[in-house]
């Protein structure tokens, strides 16, 4: 067994640190309170090549794998204050470009890939729905085929990157009843006719990450943009959640060890009376604590994208990545807080940003109680 990065990993994880602290760190607490999503920033990530990792050269990309997509990824999160930023490249990346480029036709390949590496295309990924959500193959958006294009009529939620985005991947019924068998993934260009994106929807964390709903009304796309075989959504879908799942909480391993360093920092030099808050066995316990949660969360996230990268089954891998990294986090965040004290409440602090940032990630890409079903279903 192997339990370090390699050197070159390890070079490009310093280089996005450095880069996240010098480019992506702008007016975040503004960007926050107005909603803001950075194009300037999506274009500097884009330039950096955080969109490309996973694509192979011949597309723009830098075609390297899953274990160098965490190594930058966890980079990125150390040096990267504006968590929204990273959701958006993350959900561009894991559920959009994956499906297009592991399934996708050639030409579908051809035309989408080199913009969506290239920082000129911003997609999202569209499966909610206001009655499916953890219960996603329920879905009622249907699309049928006429001759050479398909009809897709219904709507979606909680579509993170809609209102900037240029092209969605979007699941509907193909067949009557839907069903895992009875789903189609497809490309949607944002102008293509009969598709409305709702108003910015307005979130408690996650905030310079813009999210709205879509409708489809006779929504006309080309049946060339059908991703896949007519039929295999459910599986496309299960495959790119396997990927979101794994490696979309990397750069919360960036945040987790940046928390912890300025924890330590505080409880040395922050005093009650003449002694360092630190020498109370509550809060060097804390540290503690915070220091298991973050080494388990590396090893649980690194062995599902070791796996991935060896195209090896991850499912279950990929669900206990998810939850061990979003809950523990979460509870990270939570004692940062708690060892900060009333400081640690105060917008100035920055820390009451991370946990309202951090509170989403057990329940998008499936909610901590869909992970505990999958792993207790994959224990029989
Ligand atoms: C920040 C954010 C970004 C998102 N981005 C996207 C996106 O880009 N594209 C997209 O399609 N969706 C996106 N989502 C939607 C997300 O995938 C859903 O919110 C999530 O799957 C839960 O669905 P729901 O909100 O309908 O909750 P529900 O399914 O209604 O669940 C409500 C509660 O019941 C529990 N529950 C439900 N069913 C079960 C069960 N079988 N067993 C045990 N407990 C259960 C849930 O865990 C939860 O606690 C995003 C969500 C958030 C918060």
């Amino acid at each position: 067994m192997e339990f370090s990065f390699t050197d070159h990993q390890e070079e490009f994880k310093a280089s996005a640190r450095e880069f996240a602290q010098l480019k992506l760190n702008d007016a975040v607490a503004e960007r926050d309170k107005d909603n803001e999503f950075s194009r300037s920033g999506w274009n500097a990530c884009a330039e950096f090549g955080l969109q490309g990792i996973l694509v192979p050269e011949e597309y723009g990309g830098l075609g390297l794998d899953a274990l160098y997509y965490a190594a930058i990824m966890e980079g990125i999160g150390a040096g990267c204050k504006d968590n929204g930023l990273v959701f958006s490249v993350n959900a561009h990346v894991l559920t959009c470009i994956i499906p297009v480029l592991l399934h996708g036709s050639a030409e579908l390949k051809d035309a989408y890939l080199p913009g969506l590496v290239s920082g000129e295309l911003i997609a999202a990924n569209a499966m909610t729905e206001a009655d499916s959500g953890s219960d996603v193959y329920t879905l009622r958006t249907t699309a049928h085929r006429e001759n050479d294009h398909y009809l897709i009529n219904g709507s979606k939620t909680f579509v993170t990157n809609a209102p900037v985005a240029d092209a969605f991947i979007v699941y509907a019924a193909t067949k009557k009843g839907g069903g895992f068998f009875g789903l189609s993934c497809f490309l949607v260009e944002s102008n293509s006719p009969g598709l409305m994106v709702g108003e910015k929807i307005e979130k408690m964390g996650l905030r310079t990450s813009p999210m709205s709903e879509l409708g489809f009304n006779n929504c006309r796309i080309p049946a060339a943009n059908l991703i896949g075989e007519e039929g295999a959504g459910g599986i496309l879908f299960s495959s790119s959640m396997e990927w979101e799942r794994g490696l979309i909480l990397a750069p919360c391993l960036g945040s987790m060890d940046r928390l912890l360093s300025d924890c330590v920092h505080y409880a040395h030099t922050r005093k009650t009376g003449s002694q360092a808050i630190g020498s109370h066995q509550s809060i060097s316990h804390k540290l503690a604590e915070m220091k298991v949660r973050l080494e388990s969360s590396r090893l649980s996230l690194y062995k599902a994208a070791w796996l991935k990268t060896m195209k090896k089954p991850a499912a279950l891998e990929t669900s206990l990545a998810k939850l061990t990294v979003s809950e523990s986090y979460i509870e990270n965040c939570r004692d940062a807080m708690q060892i900060y004290g009333g400081y640690g409440y105060m917008v100035e602090y920055e820390l009451e940003r991370e946990l309202r940032d951090a509170l989403a990630s057990s329940l998008y890409s499936g909610t901590s109680e869909i992970q505990k079903n999958i792993i207790s279903s994959l224990l029989q």
